[in-house]
C-alpha cells in the first residue's frame, strides 16, 4: 500500500532527552523550541510528549495558535514576534508571549486595544547581528515597554552565534559582556534567557532563568566534537526505507545520473526508495554511511529524486525488501550531515512532507 520510506518518531526518546536537559540545567526553566514543525518531527505530537516543558517556542503564528487550540496552557513564545497589528491581535486573543526585536514592533503596541496582558522577551543583539536591539538601544526599548500598562513581564533575551564551536569561547564572552551591559542598575533584576542547545552544554554560566533547547530535544548533538549518543541522548527520528531493486555491476559499469560512480570490481548494489524529494541530501557523496539489515555500508553514486544506491558488498542477506536506515537509531544523523557537508538541523528540518511518519 505505502511507499516504504518512513520517519519513525520515538516519543519516549523525546521525553528522555528532555529529562537529560532538565538534569543539566537544574534550576533554569525550559522553553522547548518546537519551531519548523518541531525540527521536522511533528509539532503536536512533540508538544504532547514534552508536556512537562515550562514553555514552548515557535516561529510561526499558525503553529502557536494550533498549540493553544490543542489545549496547551504553557507560555508559547513567538521567536520573531509579530509583523502587523492584525498579528498582534491574534497574539492577544491567544495569550501568546512575544519576542520584540525592533522599533516597529514597539511602535505597534499602543495601537492594539485588545491586549490585556503581554509577556515580552526583549531581544538584544549582543553580536550575532541577526535580530535584536543593540545593547545601547536596548535601554530605550526597555523604557518604552515599561510605559505600556499591559506589559506584564519583560525577559531579556539574546542568542549566541558560535556556541557550538569550542574555538569561539572568546566570542561567547564578548556577547555575554555586551548583554550584561543592559542589566538594570539597582535592586530590580529582570529574568534572562540566553542559552540554546550548545550553550546549555558548553556554558553553564549562560543558563540564567530560561534555557531554549531545540536540537538537543531531538537527540542530535550541537557540538562539533560529539554525537548525541555520546551525550547520553537518544535519536527521536529514524528515517527508514527499503531496498526496491538489486543490480549487479561489472567492472567499469557506471551507476546512476552522471555515471560518476564506476565499479572497479563486480559489485552488488541495492537501490533504496529514498531520494532528495524525501529530504535526503542530494550532495551526500559516495561513502556516506547507511545501514542495510542493520549493517553499516555506504551510499554510492548520485542521489536522485526518489532513489539512492548502496553498496551491498559483504551484506549477503540483503534482498528486495531489506530494511535500510538512512539516519537515526544506529546511525547518528550528525554522521550523515557531516558527510554531506551540512548540519543535522538541516537534514531533520528538511524532511519532506511526502515521507510517511509513524509515532512510536
Ligand atoms: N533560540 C533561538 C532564538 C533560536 O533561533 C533557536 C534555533 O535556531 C533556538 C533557541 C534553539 O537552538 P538549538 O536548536 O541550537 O538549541
Amino acid at each position: 500500500m505505502y511507499r516504504p520510506t518512513c520517519a519513525i518518531i520515538d516519543r519516549a526518546a523525546l521525553r528522555h532527552n528532555f529529562s537529560v536537559i532538565r538534569r543539566h540545567v537544574r534550576h533554569a526553566r525550559v522553553i522547548a523550541v518546537i519551531k519548523a514543525d518541531a525540527y521536522g518531527h511533528g509539532l503536536l505530537r512533540c508538544a504532547q510528549a514534552l508536556s512537562d516543558a515550562d514553555a514552548f517556542a515557535v516561529l510561526e503564528l499558525e503553529a502557536a495558535v494550533q498549540l493553544r487550540e490543542a489545549g496547551f496552557r504553557q507560555p508559547i513564545l513567538l521567536l520573531e514576534g509579530f509583523f502587523s497589528i492584525a498579528e498582534l491581535k491574534v497574539l492577544a486573543q491567544y495569550q501568546l508571549s512575544t519576542v520584540i526585536h525592533h522599533h516597529e514592533q514597539l511602535a505597534m503596541l499602543p495601537s492594539c486595544k485588545e491586549i490585556e496582558k503581554l509577556d515580552v522577551f526583549l531581544k538584544i543583539n549582543s553580536g550575532m547581528n541577526r535580530l535584536g536591539f543593540r545593547p545601547e538601544q536596548g535601554r530605550t526599548a526597555l523604557d518604552t515597554l515599561r510605559q505600556q500598562a499591559f506589559v506584564s513581564s519583560i525577559t531579556l533575551m539574546t542568542h549566541f552565534a558560535c556556541a557550538d564551536d569550542p574555538q569561539e569561547k572568546h566570542d561567547i564572552d564578548q556577547q555575554l559582556n555586551r548583554f550584561i551591559t543592559l542589566q538594570p542598575q539597582g535592586a530590580e533584576r529582570l529574568p534572562r534567557t540566553l542559552a540554546n542547545s550548545a550553550a546549555i552544554l558548553r556554558y553553564p554560566q549562560t543558563h540564567a532563568d530560561w534555557v531554549r533547547p531545540g536540537l538537543l530535544l531531538y537527540g542530535a548533538s550541537p557540538l562539533i566534537e560529539k554525537t548525541g549518543d555520546e551525550l547520553g541522548l537518544r535519536p527521536v527520528m529514524t528515517l527508514t526505507s527499503q531496498i526496491i531493486a538489486i543490480q549487479h555491476l561489472n567492472p567499469q559499469d557506471r551507476l546512476g545520473y552522471g555515471g560518476q560512480f564506476v565499479a572497479d570490481r563486480p559489485m552488488r548494489i541495492g537501490i533504496v526508495a529514498a531520494g532528495y524529494a524525501d529530504g535526503y541530501p542530494r550532495h551526500a557523496p559516495t561513502g556516506t554511511p547507511v545501514l542495510v539489515e542493520g549493517q553499516r555500508t555506504r551510499l554510492i553514486g548520485r542521489v536522485s529524486m526518489d532513489m539512492l544506491s548502496v553498496d551491498l558488498s559483504g551484506i549477503e542477506q540483503a534482498r528486495i525488501g531489506s530494511p535500510v536506515t538512512l539516519w537515526g537509531e544506529g546511525l547518528p544523523v550528525e554522521r550523515v550531515a557531516e558527510s554531506a557537508g551540512t548540519i543535522s538541523y538541516e537534514l531533520l528540518a528538511a524532511l519532506s512532507p511526502r515521507v510517511r511518519s509513524v509515532t512510536r
